[in-house]
């Protein structure tokens, strides 16, 4: 660890210039930005970087991590050991509770026998079953709306290879796609509330069964019961990419059903399409999957820099470290995950003292509905009161251009003031509004300021996100440099303020 002796007179008052207009009551308080230490961060973070060695540990050596999985353990272990190397605090694999069981697959072979043979490109989806060795049989299309269409195929199961998705377009590929987010569309203000941002919450509960709902969990029974060999699943994207997450259940000690494989979306649909005009087609297939019953409980790896006069207060920032486990889970989330790390490492280096304590918690069970993240503040009541702020990255490999205030217009003012000495990096813009589908929506939903940066598409959605291609070359390394250097920067900005985070007025919205 290196300490460098900070020179006072390198403090400077920076006012803010607003990308856009927000309503704020109160007169926009002037933020102290260090630029001695912002230069120190730069330095540290953009020649020295760790980032890519942890990037490549954690999705080369260690691979996926399925929450639950022994890769998530593994990897939970190895990031504490990371903060204790760094020299961090309070180090920690923290449990958060009951999760389920946990699952990998062991073996996977499949082709198909006719009209032709062919290799069949396919991977088991998480917490489904295994084939009884080598099975042989042929593939039925069987959409269930109803219970007499459940009737329809009785007796027709053994062996079957079942298709249920529908099929799927693949759109020949000619339009040009922005890898980077123009400096237009980042300055451009979102479109009004309600116009609806964010993929879960809000119209997402459980209503009662219905109908539909019934015949095809009976058809599922009587499948088992008949001894079918496997579901076949649609991938939600064209180009050979198999893409996909879990199917099965993970509570400990259900049965452990039926395999189902995600098939390319070329291969699902010639299948389909042979089925459906006639031609039989008959498949090979074994499957291998493995449940783990001895720890239902799951994890989050946490670490901190203790404050000094403020040291009860926390500025917090956070990414989840599970993946699916298709592919490494490369781009979601190990390039948020070393961010974060990264982050810590560049802080402890230049020897900080913050005011506030600086903690990282890299999150489990966020892929099956944010859990670690929710789980965390549910059994930290106490700190509820004591965060200032929470900063995610969970949205790519792509570099920070900004940030969601969500819709925390108090926010606005602070990051801009605090992200504006990284214009030249490409930090641009703090945009009013909501963004979700991560865990700063655990803090946001308790009324702690949580918010997740901007960053650029790079091929999140194209290639990356849940497929098999969310792998280590798919990282852009000096974009996650850029980034860890940014949130360095700002979470030790939010250490530093006399007050807290201003916080949101009025009703705390399920954003
Ligand atoms: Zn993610």
């Amino acid at each position: 660890m290196r300490l460098r002796r900070q020179n006072p007179l390198a403090t400077f008052l920076i006012a803010g210039i607003l990308v856009q207009p927000v309503a704020v009551c109160a007169q926009i308080a002037r933020e102290a930005v260090d630029l001695e230490v912002v230069s120190q961060i730069r330095e540290e973070g953009l020649e020295r970087s760790q980032v890519e060695s942890m990037a490549r540990h954690l999705t080369e050596v260690i691979g996926p991590r399925l929450t639950g999985s022994p890769g998530m353990k593994q990897a939970n272990d190895w990031t504490v050991q990371m903060f204790a190397e760094f020299g961090l605090e309070n180090a920690v694999v923290e449990s958060w509770g009951e999760f389920g069981r946990g699952w990998t697959n062991e073996g996977y072979a499949g082709r198909i026998l006719t009209p032709f043979q062919q290799p069949l490109h396919g991977q088991p989806r998480a917490w489904t079953g295994s084939t009884d060795g080598m099975v042989r049989g042929q593939a039925v299309v069987a959409p269930i709306q109803n219970m007499e269409d459940v009737a329809r195929y009785r007796g027709q199961l053994a062996n079957a290879f079942i298709l249920q998705d529908n099929l799927a377009e693949v759109t020949p590929e000619f339009e040009h796609r922005d890898r980077r987010t123009s400096l237009e569309s980042l300055l451009t203000p979102p479109p009004p509330p309600g116009a609806g941002r964010g993929r879960r919450g809000g119209g997402r509960g459980r209503g009662g069964a219905n109908p539909i709902q019934e015949a095809r969990a009976a058809f599922v029974e009587m499948a088992m019961a008949e001894g079918a060999a496997a579901f076949l699943r649609n991938s939600n994207r064209g180009n050979g990419v198999v893409t996909g997450g879990g199917a099965g259940s993970r509570q400990a000690g259900a049965p452990e059903g039926l395999p189902h494989i995600a098939l390319s979306r070329e291969q699902y649909n010639q299948i389909y399409r042979n089925v459906t005009n006639g031609v039989p087609v008959e498949i090979e297939m074994m499957v291998e999957n493995r449940f783990y019953e001895d720890d239902l409980d799951q994890y989050n790896s946490l670490a901190e820099i203790p404050g000094t006069d403020k040291a009860d207060e926390f500025v917090m920032l956070g990414a989840h470290l599970d993946s699916w486990h298709m592919g490494t889970g490369a781009t979601d989330n190990a390039a948020g995950s070393v961010i974060m790390m990264e982050a810590m490492r560049i802080l402890k280096a230049i020897g900080v003292q913050p005011r506030r304590t600086i903690r990282i918690a890299l999150w489990s069970g966020e892929e099956q509905g944010l859990i670690g993240s929710n789980r965390y503040l549910d059994n930290h009541p106490e700190l509820h009161d004591k965060i200032s702020a929470y900063v995610n990255v969970d949205n790519g490999t792509g570099r920070l251009r900004g940030i969601w205030n969500q819709s925390n217009a108090g926010a606005t003012p602070v990051f801009e003031q605090i992200l504006w000495p990284f214009r030249d990096l490409g930090v641009v813009a703090v945009k009013h509004g909501n963004t979700g589908g991560t865990d700063h929506l655990a803090f946001d939903r308790r009324g702690i300021p949580g918010f997740n940066f901007i960053q650029d598409p790079i091929e999140y959605g194209v290639n990356t996100h849940h497929t098999e291609l969310d792998t280590f070359d798919h990282l852009v390394i000096e974009d996650l440099q850029q980034a860890a250097v940014v949130v360095a920067a700002t979470v030790y900005a939010l250490a530093m303020r006399d007050e807290m985070m201003p916080r949101k007025s009025g009703p705390i919205s399920d954003s």
